[in-house]
């Protein structure tokens, strides 16, 4: 059955929604070098390649039901960062919205009966309160650490060695 235009037009925000997250990861990548805590860097890298994943994840679905995929413009990220804190605070609210912007495709799939689009967001919505849970998780470790930087600089450490998921690279 042909998509829906209203849910293609939807899937294809959704595809800028994660490039845009995958382009405000990078940037956090950037303010981790800058530090030179080398382990935040690396997990953010993850991070970015795992957005980059959930875009093309998208795109392949829209292109197996016959949609038209059209890429738009990705804004420049905010790369202003005050502490470590500050950065998982943005990654945090940045991934409530993308939350809430799946559930907003997941409603208008529903809406009209769209069940192979409501099947596939299925990952997505599990995705996102895996990825709300680790920024909630890393941000409540780092106000834990606050001043210690011998703590701060375990955890970077501890960063370092975050695994490829390798469900994400399925699509
Ligand atoms: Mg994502």
């Amino acid at each position: 059955m042909a998509i829906d235009p209203k849910i293609q037009a939807a899937i294809n925000q959704q595809i800028n929604h994660e490039m845009t997250a995958a382009y405000n990861y990078l940037a956090m990548v950037v303010y981790f070098d800058q530090i030179n805590l080398s382990g935040f860097a690396f997990w953010m890298r993850k991070q970015h390649e795992e957005e980059l994943a959930h875009a093309s994840k998208l795109f392949q679905y829209l292109s197996d039901r016959g949609g038209t995929v059209e890429l738009q413009a990705i804004p420049k990220p905010s790369a202003q960062f005050d502490s470590v804190a500050h950065v998982f605070q943005a990654a945090l609210a940045m991934e409530q919205a993308n939350t809430a912007s799946i559930n907003s495709v997941y409603a208008l799939a529903k809406e009209i009966n769209d069940y192979a689009t409501l099947s596939h967001l299925q990952w997505f919505l599990d995705e996102q309160v895996e990825e709300e849970k680790t920024m909630e998780e890393t941000l409540g470790l780092i106000r834990f650490a606050a001043d210690d930087k011998s703590a701060l600089l375990t955890l970077n450490n501890q960063m370092a060695n975050r695994p490829t998921e390798p469900d994400t690279t399925d699509a």
